[in-house]
């Protein structure tokens, strides 16, 4: 039996997008998401968009899984194709075991004919089929208001599609719709759910971590691709930023007052990412930083390292308690890596009594004991770029 999936798209009725490139864009984000799994058509027709494997061994279970990740899908539904006879269509209804009836106690049918040839009407073809149905499923009634699952049959140009229980999307805008920004990743929990949650706002990612080894090792990194790994099933394809740290964190060991060091590293942060994010086309910067949770995230100390960026910096998480974040690290699997216990350059550094209500001209003194222009110079020149690809 062929199947397909057939899917709605969401937030069509943005305003100032234009319809065309937000399907344009998604049919591409399907294309490079569903296709490592086998050869497929991706169309569009009659504002549905599909996805028809083109060989009987293609693992639909594996392209569902794959589609419920990707952004501007509201629903989703997988369908068995039959040819354009009653009799074939009929024969499908009663076969088909996708439609989600088993749990459910009421249905009812509805057709749509987009093709007007088609020998029988609309309520010929829902009578038609409910009778097969009742036959193959004695426990359902039919109800027409209020059904447990609404089981569709569309007649059209090439082929009928039956489907059944529809699947909830990832919601959310196709990646590439909303430009690119660049995320400032550690390898803690934050930094990854909100570079989801900006991917889900159609943005695409470039990722910037900055790594002091010795301090931090070889598989702190791992552990920030291997996050990274993870987004980019939501995100698409993530280049990835490795700054080299430790000259600059050694400087401010060395030679700036202990209680502003988190926030000159994080001004530090902000103005090589600045700079990397020129040269990636990237027209913000995003940071896992929530209102509050530590002393570099006050009010005053976001302000001051705000004053360091010049673009805007995005702080998804700003009003969200950590339960919260957590619960969203969880559903998109990197809790688990997120907790391994290899140390971030920032845990690395911390200040035994961090100030949390600086002023911007005591950070910019304290910072003023090193000439920084230098250092970020080459941090930016040997920072090394690779990129986490979805497999
Ligand atoms: P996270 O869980 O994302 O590590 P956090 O609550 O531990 O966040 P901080 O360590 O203060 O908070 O970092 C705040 C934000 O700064 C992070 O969410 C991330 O965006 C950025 N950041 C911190 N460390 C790094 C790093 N080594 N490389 C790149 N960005 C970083
Ligand atoms: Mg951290």
């Amino acid at each position: 039996m062929q199947e397909i999936i057939l899917i709605k798209c969401g937030e069509l009725a943005l305003k100032g997008l234009n319809r065309s490139t937000f399907e344009s864009v998604l049919m591409k984000n399907i294309r490079r998401a569903v296709s490592p799994i086998g050869p497929i058509k991706v169309k569009s027709a009659q504002s549905t968009i599909s996805i028809e494997p083109q060989t009987d061994e293609f693992d639909i279970e594996a392209a569902i899984e794959r589609t419920a990740k990707i952004f501007g899908i509201a629903a989703f539904s997988r369908a068995c194709v039959a040819r354009k006879s009653m009799d074939d269509i009929l024969q499908r209804v009663s076969e088909y075991d996708k439609l989600g009836l088993e749990g459910a106690k009421t249905f009812k049918v509805e057709a749509k004919r987009s093709d007007k040839k088609f020998p029988l009407k609309s309520p010929e073809i829902c009578a038609l089929a409910g009778e097969a149905l009742l036959e193959r499923y004695p426990h359902l009634t039919v109800d027409v208001h209020n059904p447990d699952v609404i089981v569709n049959v569309e007649i059209r140009d090439y082929a009928a599609y039956i489907h059944g229980r529809q699947l909830v999307g990832a919601g959310g805008m196709p990646v590439g719709t909303s430009g690119r920004a660049a995320l400032l990743i550690s390898g803690g929990i934050d930094s990854p759910v909100a570079g989801y949650m900006m991917a889900k706002r159609g943005v695409q990612l470039t990722a910037v971590h900055f790594a002091s080894p010795p301090y931090t090792s070889e598989r702190a990194l791992m552990k920030v691709k291997s996050l990274l790994e993870r987004v980019s099933e939501y995100a698409g394809s993530i280049g990835l930023f490795v700054v080299p740290f430790t000259e600059m964190q050694e400087a401010i060991r060395d030679k700036c007052p202990e209680e502003y060091s988190t926030l000159i590293m994080r001004r530090l942060m902000m103005k090589i990412s600045s700079i990397i994010a020129d040269k990636q086309n990237c027209d913000a910067l995003i940071t896992g930083e929530s209102l509050g949770q530590v002393a570099s995230q006050t009010m005053l100390a976001l302000g001051c390292t705000d004053a360091a960026a010049r673009k805007p910096v995005f702080r998804p998480l700003i009003g969200m308690d950590k339960e919260e974040i957590i619960a969203v690290s969880r559903k998109i699997d990197t809790f688990d890596i997120s907790i391994e216990p290899y140390d971030d350059c920032c845990t690395v550094f911390t200040p035994r009594h961090p100030r949390t209500r600086p002023r911007l001209e005591d950070v910019i003194a304290a910072e003023s004991a090193v000439d920084w222009d230098e250092m970020i110079e080459n941090a930016v020149l040997n920072s090394e770029k690779t990129v986490i690809e979805l497999q």
